[in-house]
């Protein structure tokens, strides 16, 4: 089957973004050079021919372009047009862009279009009621998309107080989701650097009916792939040119069939809009891997201004220099683990490591004292954690490796006090400063502060 859309006018030339459901499935695809010969190139557009290929939103004015991305301004379109024109000065003779590549990263000045640490971890968005009776159907489709992304250091989360007032000025929220109807996608969204006004992810009527083999939690996942700063991993778009700007990095080798890659544009995925392996491996090395017990490389990383300077985006390095050194020189790792509080409260290791031997005390915890139950940090205590959440300790009995793994993954998430010496819940609702800079549920901002900044300022942790 071929993609028909090729010889359509040209405004119609962007519906075929997720829209274009009925032309998925092909064994093979017609490029756009192929249309005219295996040479040939197609017609350079006139600016005027580009723009009136973009769909302009009547209630917002910006332009969608490459089926579902955001463009906020002219401005912003005449610079797509200019990477447009070098491109094809550029292309190979087979028609294709030359940029064909995986998992990318959207630029913007040069820099990586992304969250910051401080906001990665907690990204709250709004669900309008608006949905109606598809209200239930998007609140489960955006959670299981947001649970895909948390696969990586990414934690998308569902502010439902706001859902009740979620537009594009509710500043209690990162974005809102939105209905909308009569577009020509099935959803579009936005990119990190993107104001307020246009953070948005508005779902299509269209995306309620069939749209098989998609889901409308494919189709999320595609969608919040751009709002955390991933590009389509096709370059080449679906217009009858080879549209493409340079404004991105690669994070992988290419790969076909990324999520963010769309079917009929030479993906080879025929089923729903999964992430892929590939996916998962370029977004970690772009946010960091996820905390495992002991070692939260982002938070190392991140707490301390000269391993950032040093590592950057270095994962590995950073986790070797703390196991290497970091540790030694006494510095956390981690929330969960503190090696010279796990001493200094546990006089039998002192006896047989030293006081100051935190590269044992770090051996000794795993695999012994945490499966022994030990407090390993002021902010963490595996005991403490399971007395307190009756549902955790009802599912993990004495699990206490299972027990703190909940709390990496969504404890510390949800707000849940993991000791008696800190509730990071108490503690963001009670320092008005901290929810205005962080967000009044960024609980891992909230943690963090209190680790290298709060306790030694006599800020109060705990009822
Ligand atoms: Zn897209």
């Amino acid at each position: 089957m071929r993609l028909s859309s090729w010889s359509r006018p040209s405004h119609a030339v962007w519906r075929i973004g997720l829209a274009a459901i009925g032309f998925v499935g092909c064994d093979t695809i017609e490029t756009p050079g192929a249309e005219h010969s295996n040479s040939a190139r197609p017609a350079v557009l006139t600016y005027e021919e580009f723009r009136a290929s973009a769909y302009q939103e009547p209630d917002t004015g910006v332009f969608i372009v490459d089926g579902d991305t955001l463009v906020e301004d002219e401005a912003g379109l005449r610079e797509i047009y200019q990477d447009y024109l070098e491109d094809q000065q550029s292309t190979s003779a087979d028609g294709l862009g030359t940029k064909r590549a995986p998992l990318i990263v959207n630029t913007v000045g040069g820099a990586d279009d992304r969250w910051a640490y401080i906001r990665q971890r907690s990204i709250p968005y709004c669900v309008s009621t608006t949905f109606g009776s598809n209200y239930n159907a998007v609140v489960s489709a955006m959670h299981q998309a947001a649970a895909a992304w948390h696969q990586v250091n990414v934690y998308l989360q569902h502010r439902s107080d706001q859902d009740g007032n979620c537009n594009a000025s509710n500043n209690n929220v990162i974005f809102d989701v939105r209905p909308v109807s009569g577009q020509p996608y099935l959803a579009r969204a936005f990119f990190p650097n993107n104001t307020r006004v246009n953070r948005n992810v508005l779902i299509d009527a269209s995306s309620f009916g069939n749209i098989a083999p998609y889901t409308l939690p494919g189709i999320l996942r595609h969608e919040l792939g751009h709002t955390i700063g991933f590009r389509h991993e096709h370059t080449r778009p679906e217009s009858r040119a080879c549209f493409e700007d340079n404004n991105w990095r690669a994070l992988t080798g290419y790969d076909a069939a990324s999520v963010m890659h769309y079917p009929q544009c030479n993906g080879t995925n025929r089923g729903d809009l999964n992430l892929t392996a590939s996916d998962i491996g370029g977004a970690n090395s772009l946010y960091g891997p996820l905390g495992e017990p002991g070692v939260d490389t982002v938070f190392y990383v991140n707490n301390y201004s000269d391993l950032r300077a040093a590592f950057g985006n270095n994962w590995t390095a950073a986790r070797d220099h703390w196991l290497n050194y970091g540790i030694n020189e006494g510095r956390r790792g981690s929330a969960d683990f503190d090696a010279a509080y796990y001493l200094s409260i546990h006089p039998d290791l002192v006896a047989a490591y030293g006081a100051n031997n935190y590269a044992a005390a770090y051996k000794h915890w795993l695999p012994y004292g945490l499966n022994e139950g030990r407090r390993s940090s002021r902010e963490f205590d595996v005991r403490y954690y399971l007395n307190a959440n009756p549902d955790l300790k009802a599912a993990y009995g004495n699990n206490y490796a299972a027990a703190l793994n909940h709390w990496l993954s969504e404890g510390l998430y949800e707000g849940r006090r993991a000791s008696a010496d800190f509730d990071v819940a108490y503690y963001l609702s009670t320092h008005a400063d901290l929810q205005a800079a962080f967000g009044a549920t960024n609980y891992p901002a909230a943690l963090d502060h209190w680790i290298f900044y709060g306790r030694a300022e006599g800020r109060r942790g705990a009822p």
